[in-house]
């Protein structure tokens, strides 16, 4: 049997198995990793599937995408990732209710019961074991550099504490995190995570790591790598998610395997739902998938018009949404590249009239039927409808969301169809984003147990100018000290 190849989407260029990509960022073309044909499930694997707990599902799914693992490493990696302790319950991501809207039942896909409250420990926890296992086989060392606003860093950060080989590095704007987002990240007192401030915006952060990065021969010198939202093994680690949604949802309504269920989705770098729309492609009976932005709407208007015109980061607005807010999503390319037919020449003459000129066209073109075809959808919303959403859901059901959440469940509004349920996926809780929760409801969210306190406990962080020398300097000291 042979192996899955992986393939850049600028050019022909073979990139090697998932292992061989795992700890890789961009192609050497500039293009991005996808599989050589994405892989099928047929009727009777889904019926298979349905029955499956979650870490059983997600060695099934991954072991598609990841065949150069063995079938009982990766299930043993699973096993360790997705736990009911860790994640709250053996559902790990359970499906809840909203009531009926329009005739059509509205359903949350709970994905933010993790350690860290967001989406993204549904992917990082995963990255863990694999990150150990490749790491070990190769007898390597990672040291993983990132900047973040909040979600993606302490998602890695609790991914990685305590695991041999593998060091985190994360930067983040001094001042300009919530107190609880601050408390999450700093308060790890674990040897191998290592907090570093920077004054100024997220942006100045941002920079500084492409500073690093773009000094290659530093960057392998120090075994440097990131966990950033190309990284390919995240979005496989996703699409897990949307079958288990798929499994609940139907059994919930009542529903045979193969009935359609539409699923809405708070975008910003598209690395959700391009999972959706992958499980979309490997069988699962998926209809819409409902891209919902927030005023930082380049994707919405890309479905609109089938014009992609990303923005430069002064033009970004700073949001009550704020994991929404990128006005460049790295994962769309991906997309893009199913849409030309997977014709890498037509994908790389796109991104550099992008260069070029700022934004490209696909109307009139053979891949403007291919969107449409591909059940992809959206809507844009705004501050005044997220706060108005929290009010409504929690008038209605009781039950308070965060912002994010909010912004899918306002677009999934205006996307219903008669009798199809509507799954929207919660991003976030809303104890991450409490200032929002407060300015809508007048009261406060709820705090997991065990985090009630969270902000009295002492925190540990190196204070850096936001000068590209100083961090190369401290990388060199930490990563040499530890070597020797
Ligand atoms: C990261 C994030 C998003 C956006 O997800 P993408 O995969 O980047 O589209 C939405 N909501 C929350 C809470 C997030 O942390």
């Amino acid at each position: 049997m042979s192996v899955l190849q992986y393939r850049s989407t600028r050019s022909s260029h073979r990139l090697g198995s998932f292992q061989d990509i795992l700890l890789e960022g961009l192609a050497p073309d500039g293009g991005l990793a996808m599989p050589e044909s994405i892989p099928r499930v047929d009727a009777a694997e889904l019926a298979a599937l349905a029955q499956l707990p979650y870490p059983a599902l997600a060695a099934a799914i991954m072991g598609r995408f990841a065949d150069d693992i063995p079938t009982p490493t990766l299930a043993a990696m699973t096993a360790e990732a997705y736990t009911a302790e860790r994640f709250g319950s053996p559902a790990i991501t359970p499906v809840s209710s909203l009531g009926m809207e329009d005739g059509s039942p509205l359903d949350l896909l709970e994905l933010s019961n993790g350690p860290t409250l967001a989406f993204k420990d549904m992917a990082m926890q995963m990255l863990g074991p694999l990150f150990s296992h490749v790491l070990a086989e190769r007898g390597q060392t990672l040291n993983i550099l990132g900047a973040t606003s909040g979600d993606t860093g302490s998602a890695a950060e609790y991914a990685m504490r305590g695991r041999e080989r593998i060091r985190v590095f994360m930067l983040s704007p001094e001042g300009r995190m919530s107190a609880f987002q601050k408390a999450q990240m700093y308060s790890l007192q674990d040897p191998n995570i290592i907090n570093i401030t920077v004054p100024g915006s997220f942006d100045v952060a941002q920079d500084l790591v492409k500073g690093v990065s773009a000094d290659a021969e530093f960057k392998a010198r120090q075994q440097i790598g990131t966990v950033n939202s190309i990284n390919w093994a995240r979005i496989t680690a996703q699409t897990v998610y949307y079958f288990a949604g798929y499994f609940q949802a139907i059994r919930a309504h009542g529903l045979s395997l193969g009935d359609p269920i539409d699923v809405a989705v708070p975008s910003g770098n598209f690395g959700n739902v391009l999972s959706g729309y992958i499980a979309k492609q490997m069988g699962l009976p998926l209809g819409r998938l409902v891209v919902a932005t927030n005023e930082n709407d380049v994707l919405d208007e890309f479905f609109r018009t089938l014009v992609y015109r990303p923005r430069a980061t002064e033009q970004t607005f700073v949001t009550s949404s704020p994991s929404m807010d990128i006005s460049k999503a790295s994962n769309f390319e991906r997309y893009v590249f199913e849409m030309v037919g997977r014709d890498a020449d037509r994908l790389a003459a796109l991104w550099r009239q992008l260069a070029s000129e700022g934004s490209f066209s696909l109307a009139g073109t053979p891949a403007a039927e291919a969107v449409r075809a591909s059940g992809l959808v959206s809507g844009r919303s705004h501050h005044a409808a997220r706060i108005e959403t929290i009010r409504r859901t929690h008038h209605r059901t009781g039950r308070i969301i965060d912002p994010h959440t909010a912004d899918g469940v306002f677009v999934a509004r205006s996307h219903l169809r008669r009798g199809i349920p509507m799954l929207v996926l919660e991003t976030a809780l809303p104890a991450k984003f409490n200032e929002t929760i407060v300015e809508a409801l007048g009261i406060s969210a709820p705090r997991p147990a065990g985090l009630e306190s969270i902000e009295s406990l002492p925190q540990k962080t190196v204070a850096l100018p936001a000068d590209l020398q100083s961090l190369k300097a401290l990388l060199a000291e930490r990563i040499g000290a530890a070597a020797a």
